[in-house]
């Protein structure tokens, strides 16, 4: 609903506020005619009309209206103190609107002071620091969109704190450009999601146990069930929730057997769940080679068969969804479908650099990791620097050491020049051992670092790019992996360049 119509709704509010006043006076209903029933609703539209006129945030003014809030009891009291010693009760106390007037006036005036303080608060670029850019994560769902079949829609998978760029951020993109189904992990991630005000389909897609199916309730989860069993033992719970078959068509970790009739409908006859979709997970899609195909599409075969055998028993199937990120690129036109789910694309990536997929899609990385150069270290020839010396000065050296480490996600497997950051546009070493909190990086060859200097782990710096399929390949892992662990203890800045 926009302003206009919360703007309407606080004028007839309003009225109706007056025409009770009136009533109440005109008939002497209350001796105490204060507390009016209609006042909530105009309190109501007031708050919703203010909330949807997304006027621009004013932190400043936060600690001014608190203390505006806290201390207007007192302003009353001193106001009627005040009006006998000066002698104008007539005006200020009687008259209700002199009364109002004055209070607020009073309470505004006291409460100046607060308006002045200033929070103790972390400085969000101070030490090392994530940005998450929207306009780049707007792309990637609007490319990743005209991949799909006609009426499919995406589902974008935002598990582990959506890959580590932060979930409810990451959501709330997704939401504004009208993406009305997310998936995640777990129940709990699902819950935080809902928490934070996130609205359409959320599936969890990991399995969830009995004890959890008052969560899924609450906050409305759609449940992946696995087998009959858990079917079973999810209903007996006696809560309603919804439900997508997870199908086995190969990968061998979760679902019912494609090919186990009796499976497939066990949760149709539970009367506690409402089957609302199925789905299976492909295990070869980012593979080009004849025998991954073919192991895909028996994979898209097994499915069918099941969505056809469920249809020739009397049961709607529901939604219908078989595609991650790579089965989206490479899959694209495979079968008819209501979802699909991809993950590391969205986020811009594939998993490996090395990977190339049959539709070119231009991903755009989402996630830039930054961190500051807190010191720099002169060392002649021959020093030693770090945890267990590990790295000796093989010339006059400048080492700078930044703020940021394993504990942070960074790999301490890019250790000894395995890893490299950039600072001022150029390429930067990983000196010795990444600690936990900390890493020193060698910049004897780039002019001008001193501390305060931003360093980038991965992104963009100038006209360079670390990318963060770099940094998994040098620590042996996949950009899955090396993003999902990006820790709790860095702040996610979302950043917009497009208006
Ligand atoms: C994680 C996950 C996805 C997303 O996978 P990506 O390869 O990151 O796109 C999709 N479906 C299921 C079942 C998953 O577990």
């Amino acid at each position: 609903m926009g302003a206009g119509r919360y703007g309407a709704g606080l004028l007839a509010s309003l009225v109706l506020l007056t025409t009770e006043g009136l009533l109440v006076k005109h008939f002497a209903l209350a001796r105490f005619d204060a507390l009016y029933l209609t006042l909530p609703l105009c309190v109501g539209f007031l708050l919703l009309w203010l909330a949807a006129l997304e006027l621009p945030a004013a932190p400043a003014l936060r600690g001014w209206t608190a203390a505006i809030y806290v201390l207007h009891p007192w302003c009353i009291v001193l106001v009627r103190g005040g009006a006998r010693v000066v002698g104008l009760t007539g005006l200020l106390v009687d008259n209700s609107l002199g009364h109002y007037g004055a209070v607020v006036l009073l309470s505004a005036l006291l409460a100046l002071p607060f308006a002045f303080l200033r929070p103790a608060r972390a400085d969000p670029r101070g030490r090392a620091w994530i940005e998450v850019d929207a306009a780049a994560l707007r792309h990637n769902l609007s490319a990743l969109s005209a991949l799909l079949p006609e009426g499919g829609k995406l589902m974008p998978v935002v598990k582990a704190n959506a890959y580590g760029h932060g979930d409810l951020a990451v959501a709330r993109i997704c939401a504004g450009e009208g993406v009305r189904a997310f998936a995640v992990a777990t129940a709990a991630e699902g819950a935080r999601l809902r928490r934070g005000g996130v609205r359409g389909t959320i599936l969890v897609l990991g399995c969830t146990g009995p004890g959890e199916v008052p969560l899924l309730a609450r906050y409305c989860l759609t449940q992946a069930v696995v087998s009959a069993d858990h079917a079973r033992a999810l209903d007996a719970q006696g809560r309603r929730i919804a439900v997508h078959l997870k199908i086995d068509t190969g990968l061998h970790r979760l679902g019912i057997p494609w090919d186990d009739v009796e499976g497939l409908v066990a949760p149709f006859a539970c009367k506690n769940l409402k089957v609302t979709g199925v789905f299976t997970h492909l295990s070869d899609a980012e593979a080009l080679d004849e025998a991954s195909r073919a192991r895909t599409l028996e994979q898209l075969r097994r499915l069918q068969r099941a969505v056809d055998g469920l249809r020739k028993a009397g049961f709607d199937p529901g939604a219908i969804h078989f595609q991650g990120s790579y089965g989206l690129l490479n899959y694209a036109d495979s079968l008819p479908c209501d979802f699909a789910r991809p993950g590391i694309a969205l986020y811009g990536v594939l998993s490996s650099p090395d990977h190339r997929t049959r539709s070119a899609v231009d991903l755009r990385p989402v996630l830039s990791l930054r961190a500051r150069v807190t010191q720099l270290h002169r060392l002649e020839a021959g020093e030693a620097a770090g945890y267990d010396g590990a790295f000796t000065a093989r010339r006059p050296t400048v080492l700078a050491a930044l703020s940021i480490g394993y504990a942070d996600g960074w790999p301490r497997s890019l250790s000894n020049g395995a890893g490299q950051v950039l600072i001022h546009g150029q390429a930067a070493p990983v000196a010795g051992l990444v600690c936990m909190d900390q890493l020193l990086v060698d910049v004897t060859d780039i002019d001008g670092v001193s501390p305060g200097d931003t360093a980038t782990l991965i992104g963009r710096d100038g006209a360079a790019e670390l990318t963060a399929g770099q940094a998994a390949r040098a620590a042996g892992t996949i950009t899955n992996e090396l993003l999902s662990r990006l820790g709790p203890r860095l702040p996610r800045l979302v950043t917009d360049d497009t208006p």
